[in-house]
C-alpha cells in the first residue's frame, strides 16, 4: 500500500533496525521504545487491522506468533518472559493502520493494561 509507513518499512523506502525477517513477516525496533525490549512484528502483506483478518490472511498471524517465540529466544527475554500488545482501531490506541503485534520484554508490566 502506497501511503502506509509499515509497507514503506518492509520494503526498505522507510529505514529500521530489523531483527527479524523471512517470507512472510518483518520486524523491527520500535521508534519510542516502552521497555528495554520492545519489536514491532508485521505481515509483509497490507492488513489494516485485528479486524480485516480472515481464513484467507490468518496465516500471517501464525506466523507472527511463531516469529515471536523466535525473536524472544533470540533476545533473551524467553525466560523472564514477556508481553505482545496488538491495538485495535482508536480506542484500542492504534496509530499505524497496517496490523502490527508489539513485543516488549526486559521490565515486568501491569495488569489490567492502561
Ligand atoms: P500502535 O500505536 O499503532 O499500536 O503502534 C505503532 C508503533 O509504531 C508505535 O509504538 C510507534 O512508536 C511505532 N512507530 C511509529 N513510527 C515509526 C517509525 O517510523 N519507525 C519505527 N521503528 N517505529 C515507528
Ligand atoms: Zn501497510
Amino acid at each position: 500500500m502506497a501511503d502506509c509507513l509499515f509497507c514503506k518499512i518492509i520494503n526498505g523506502e522507510v529505514p529500521s533496525t530489523k531483527v527479524f525477517e523471512n517470507e512472510l513477516v518483518y520486524a523491527f525496533r520500535d521508534i519510542e521504545p516502552q521497555a528495554p525490549e520492545h519489536i514491532v512484528i508485521v505481515p509483509k502483506k497490507h492488513i489494516a487491522s485485528t479486524n480485516d483478518i480472515t481464513a484467507e490472511n490468518s496465516g500471517y498471524v501464525a506466523a507472527i506468533f511463531e516469529a515471536a517465540a523466535q525473536i524472544a529466544k533470540q533476545l533473551g527475554i524467553d525466560g523472564d518472559g514477556y508481553r505482545i500488545v496488538n491495538n485495535c482501531g482508536k480506542l484500542g490506541g492504534q496509530t499505524v493502520g497496517h496490523l502490527h503485534f508489539h513485543l516488549m520484554g526486559g521490565r515486568s508490566f501491569g495488569w489490567p493494561a492502561g
